[in-house]
């Protein structure tokens, strides 16, 4: 009599694709019958995912089962404990081995790490990989071997050391264990109903919208990324952060894709390593947060703790919904409520407007856009409100406080990027769109705005008054160094 091989486990987690996934690639490998599987884990281990990713992960789920049915499998759901759940699911079908791609971010890295001994322990096999970074943390370090805290040298080092791995295409069949239990997506709820914030969401989450926005950025963006990705207004960024966040393609295909085309002649090669240098900051943001894990709730430079913060309940209610007085922060945080999406300057912008113009706590801004960026992503996220905020590695220097009216004019000069998101501000005129209350009452009248509080906002702070708030709060600082 021959025995059925036992299963293996290929436990997704933010690597949601088919095609270039190592764990999946070596499961199919065992020859073996695959459980493919989601656990939604909510449990105290990991920061829970924010409601604007909850959405995109639904999309996300629905689209990996849909694209492992075309190939004889399905998505098997459970919600609960991960270890627990997996457990359940080695004790139902008698698999023997779990196959993963690895999270870096501290807390995830350690709960893996956890689950992974104990299972080893009871005689289950865990493999992990690195499907989700250009190189993994670590791999990449300076001569003295610690990690590097500048940008530049060690984007250089990274694209020295680091070589894309061979395509792996997506399996062409996959055997599964059939008829397990399975939860089910509407159940999970993961998408709001009432109200349903997310109806502007405009988005193809999934392997196959990664794909497609990757090709259009190349067939168009990538062209002018170094000079347009400055200009919100413009299409000229990939808009591919949620699809690298989730795991929907792997970065590496993105700087070959990019390459490509500028060995093709397509594109400039600056054009194309200025856009691979982005990605480069990704993985900068994660392996900085991997080795000082505690970046997510202290300054990096730990001086910038003592920052004199201010409690202003009505400036961050304000900020979060685009009732600012300074159309570029409020057509920033509108495009964010209302997409789940801002673009990179923008972000910029309105981040030095919280921690600078209003005196805020950074983690205040993080926790926002954690809650509804579809791409919130933990070490990016901390990374670049730490950058801002002027306490991270590599920072932008405290005292470089953007002004919001003259960063609308110089990257939003032709005003379409406020007029799309501030509808009331449409018909003022270029010269005061970024200024409105600079405008005399009759530009004013004639464009139909009112600036109170029942239309348009007066400015919330004095960006000058501001500005020497904030530059004597810093100077007031024992020590601001690493
Ligand atoms: P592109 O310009 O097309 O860049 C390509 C890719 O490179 C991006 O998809 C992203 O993966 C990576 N990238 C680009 N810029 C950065 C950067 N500064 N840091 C890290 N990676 C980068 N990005 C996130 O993915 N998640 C976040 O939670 C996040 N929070 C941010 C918070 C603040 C305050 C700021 C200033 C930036 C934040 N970013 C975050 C970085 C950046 O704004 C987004 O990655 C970018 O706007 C995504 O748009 P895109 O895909 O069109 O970018």
């Amino acid at each position: 009599m021959t025995t059925r091989p036992a299963p293996v486990i290929v436990w997704f987690r933010q690597d949601l694709r088919l095609a270039d996934n190592p764990a999946l690639d070596h499961a199919v490998r065992t020859g073996r019958p695959l459980i493919p599987v989601y656990i939604l884990d909510d449990g105290p281990a990991v920061r829970r995912i924010g409601a604007a990713s909850r959405w995109w992960l639904d999309g996300s789920l629905r689209a990996l089962d849909a694209d492992l049915r075309r190939r004889g499998a399905q998505l098997v759901l459970r919600r609960g404990d991960s270890e627990a759940e997996l457990r359940r699911l080695i004790a139902e079908t008698g698999a023997d081995t779990v196959f993963m791609n690895r999270r870096f971010e501290p807390d995830a890295f350690l709960h893996d790490a956890d689950i992974a001994h104990a299972l080893t322990a009871d005689g289950v096999e865990c493999h992990g990989y690195n499907g989700a970074l250009l190189a993994r943390p670590g791999a990449v370090r300076t001569g003295s071997g610690g990690p590097y805290r500048v940008f530049t040298p060690f984007l250089k080092a990274l694209l020295e050391a680091a070589a894309p791995p061979a395509p792996m295409p997506a399996p062409a069949a996959v055997e599964a264990v059939s008829r397990l239990a399975s939860g089910s997506l509407d159940d999970w709820a993961l998408r709001p109903t009432t109200p349903d914030w997310a109806g502007g969401f405009d988005w193809t989450p999934g392997e196959a919208g990664a794909a497609t926005a990757l090709a259009a950025f190349v067939g168009r963006g990538l062209k002018t990324y170094s000079k347009g990705r400055d200009h919100p207004a413009e299409p000229s960024v990939s808009r591919l952060s949620p699809h690298l966040h989730w795991g929907e393609i792997h970065p590496w295909r993105a700087v070959e894709t990019a390459r490509r085309a500028a060995s093709n002649g397509h594109v400039a090669p600056a054009e194309a390593e200025k856009f691979v240098a982005e990605l480069g900051w990704r993985d900068f943001s994660a392996q900085l947060l991997h080795h000082f894990p505690q970046m997510t709730d202290t300054a990096f430079r730990p001086g910038y703790d003592l920052m004199p913060w201010r409690d202003d309940p009505d400036g961050l209610e304000a900020w979060k919904r685009g009732r600012t007085g300074y159309p570029i922060i409020d057509a920033g945080m509108r495009q964010l409520w209302t997409t789940g999406w801002m673009h990179n300057r923008v972000r910029m912008i309105v981040a030095s407007f919280l921690v600078k113009d209003l005196l805020i706590d950074w983690r205040a801004g993080e926790a926002w856009f954690w809650d509804t960026l579809v791409d919130a992503d933990l070490a990016s996220n901390v990374q670049n409100w730490q950058w801002v905020a002027g306490s991270g590695a590599d920072a932008s220097p405290w005292f470089r406080i953007f002004n919001p009216v003259t960063q609308g004019q110089k990257f939003d000069a032709d005003g379409r990027y406020v007029r799309r998101w501030v509808p009331e501000l449409a018909r003022l005129p270029d010269r005061w769109l970024h200024a409105p209350w600079t405008a005399p009452a009759e530009v004013l009248r004639a464009a139909g705005v009112r600036l109170d509080r029942g239309g348009y906002p007066a400015p919330i702070v004095d960006h000058a008054a501001a500005r020497d708030r904030a530059l004597q709060a810093l100077r007031a600082l024992p020590a601001t160094g690493d």
